[in-house]
């Protein structure tokens, strides 16, 4: 397959290259990715400035692309100048914590798949839930498993998988499961804080999920499974729509 690969961690991220380690071999993988961190920048594209590419090494050989952008920028021009429209499939990841719940609307490694659908590409988003010294190895052997897997289903069926992998050794993983993304609100806390010029700002400190339901994403993630999600970036809400469309506006 030709993969391309981005991410929202940046293209010197851990996560990113454990994932071309494991694709590489099989694979004709295309990295064009941040070349510093925008997670939880969303599906933001870049309008007001320059996007600046350069290419990157990684010891002497040739890596990817780094572009001053965001994730959903690098897609667009991965596709547009960089490599051409002639890819299979986009793999966002693997991100540094995990993608499930409301969260998913903030994730930059989401929308980089979710991009790569609206261009016309199935697209996988992959996430490990650790902040904390991750080990990437099993999480990209799961991308790497799923890819084979699904890949009559990516050929057949136009989504963004979003995956999640718990950090836990591969023998206390409790298998894989399907879930809904949860969309139980967050408890958020910001911390008040003054700056050394006597200014007061804010700072996100602290979220916690509030889901108790086992078939969501958060809930799945939680207790040791691989969460699976199929998602698209139509976002209208049909049966609302339709029951609307019954009604007669008269201005
Ligand atoms: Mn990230």
């Amino acid at each position: 397959m030709r993969i391309l690969l981005t991410n929202d961690d940046g293209i010197f991220a851990e996560g990113l290259c454990a994932l071309y380690d494991a694709l590489c071999m099989e694979h004709e993988v295309f990295v064009v990715a941040p070349e510093a961190e925008r997670s939880a920048v969303g599906h933001a594209i870049t309008i007001a400035d320059p996007l600046r590419v350069k290419k990157v090494k990684r010891g002497r050989k040739f890596f990817g692309y780094a572009v001053n952008g965001t994730p959903a920028d690098c897609v667009k021009i991965a596709v547009h100048e960089l490599i051409g429209p002639q890819i299979d499939i986009v793999l966002s990841g693997i991100n540094r914590g995990a993608n499930v719940g409301i969260n998913v609307l903030y994730s930059g490694t989401v929308s980089a798949a979710t991009e790569g659908v609206i261009l016309g590409y199935p697209g996988i988003a992959i996430s490990l839930n650790s902040y904390h010294d991750p080990d990437y190895c099993f999480a990209a052997y799961v991308a790497a498993c799923l890819l084979d897997h699904f890949s009559d289903i990516f050929s057949e069926n136009l989504f963004c998988l979003n995956v999640n992998v718990p950090a836990l050794p591969a023998h206390q993983i409790k298998g894989v499961k399907w879930v809904n993304q949860s969309t139980a609100p967050l408890l958020e806390k910001f911390e008040k804080r003054i700056d050394p010029h006597g200014h007061v700002y804010y700072w996100q400190c602290s979220e916690k999920f509030t889901e108790s339901d086992p078939e969501t994403d958060v809930v799945a993630l939680s207790q040791g499974f691989i969460t699976l999600s199929p998602l698209y970036f139509n976002i209208t809400q049909d049966t609302l729509l339709q029951r609307l469309k019954r009604q007669n506006i008269s201005l």
